[in-house]
C-alpha cells in the first residue's frame, strides 16, 4: 500500500452512508494485489473516548467502534486484509489470491460508514483470504479476535466460534513467530492465551498460562502481571465451581 494523499476532509463523502462523521476520514491507497487505487475510510482515534476495557484487550469507545474499519477491501479485485497486514503479500500468495478471486468485484460496498453487517462481512472475507494465502497465524488470530469483539458488542453467539479460532491460531503463532507479535510481547501473548482458554471454557489450561506470567520475576510489564494474577484467581474460581 502506498498512500497517495487524503481526500474528503472534514466533510468528505461517506460512500453508501452519506457524509462522514468527524471521527472518520477517507484516504486513497493502492491495492497491494491488483495495483489499482481505491479509497479507505479510517478512524481518528484521538477523537474517541474510551468507554470500557475487557480482559482480552478489547477496548470499547463511546459512539463508534473502530473495529468496523480494521479491514480494507479493494472494490476492484476483492482483496481483503487488515491495514496492518495489507501489504504482506509475496508472489505465490498474490497468484493464489488472484486465481481464487477470479476478477470478481465484491458485491458489497465497503466504503464510507459501515454497519455491523458490512463490518462483519469484511472480517469474514479477510479471515477467509488470510487462510487461503497462508498468512501468518497471528494475522488470522488477530482478525478472529476482533470479529469476536464485534459479536460481543452485538450480543451475537458467534463470538465463541471466533474466540476459539483466535485461540487456535495464537497457539501456533506462539510457537512459530518472533516477538513482538504486533504490539504483543511474549508475556502479553501468554496472558492472552490464558484469557482465551478461560473464555472458551478451559480453566485448567488458563491457570497454566496465567501462572507462567505471574511466576516471571523480571519486574517487567507489571500491568500484564497484575492482569494475569487477577485472571489466575478468576480461573481458579471457575475450577472451584466446576469441582
Ligand atoms: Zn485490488
Amino acid at each position: 500500500m502506498s498512500v497517495t494523499g487524503a481526500t474528503g476532509g472534514p466533510a468528505g463523502t461517506g460512500g453508501q452512508g452519506g457524509p462522514l462523521p468527524p471521527e472518520l476520514y477517507n484516504e486513497d491507497v493502492t491495492c497491494a494485489l491488483c495495483g489499482k487505487k481505491f479509497t479507505v475510510t479510517k478512524v481518528r482515534m484521538s477523537r474517541l473516548r474510551v468507554a470500557g476495557r475487557d480482559t482480552d484487550f478489547n477496548v470499547t469507545y463511546e459512539g463508534l467502534d473502530p473495529n468496523y474499519y480494521t479491514v480494507w477491501v479493494c472494490p476492484h479485485c476483492g482483496y481483503a486484509a487488515p491495514e496492518s497486514a495489507f501489504t504482506e503479500l509475496n508472489q505465490a500468495q498474490k497468484e493464489a489470491l488472484l486465481a481464487w478471486l477470479g476478477g470478481r468485484k465484491p458485491t458489497v460496498d465497503f466504503s464510507g460508514v459501515r454497519t455491523w453487517d458490512t463490518a462483519m462481512a469484511a472480517f469474514k472475507l479477510a479471515i477467509f483470504q488470510a487462510q487461503k494465502r497462508g498468512a501468518r497465524p497471528s494475522v488470522v488470530a488477530g482478525l478472529c479476535l476482533r470479529a469476536a469483539w464485534l459479536c460481543r458488542a452485538a450480543g451475537d453467539a458467534t463470538e465463541a466460534h471466533f474466540l476459539k479460532a483466535a485461540l487456535d491460531n495464537y497457539i501456533v503463532a506462539y510457537d512459530k513467530e518472533e516477538f513482538p507479535i504486533g504490539k504483543m510481547t511474549e508475556r502479553g501473548l501468554q496472558y492472552l492465551l490464558g484469557e482465551l482458554y478461560l473464555r472458551v471454557g478451559r480453566p485448567q489450561e488458563a491457570v497454566g498460562w496465567f501462572a507462567r506470567v505471574v511466576e516471571d520475576r523480571s519486574g517487567e510489564e507489571p500491568q500484564i502481571v497484575n492482569m494475569a494474577r487477577e485472571g489466575w484467581h478468576r480461573a481458579k474460581e471457575v475450577l472451584k465451581g466446576a469441582g
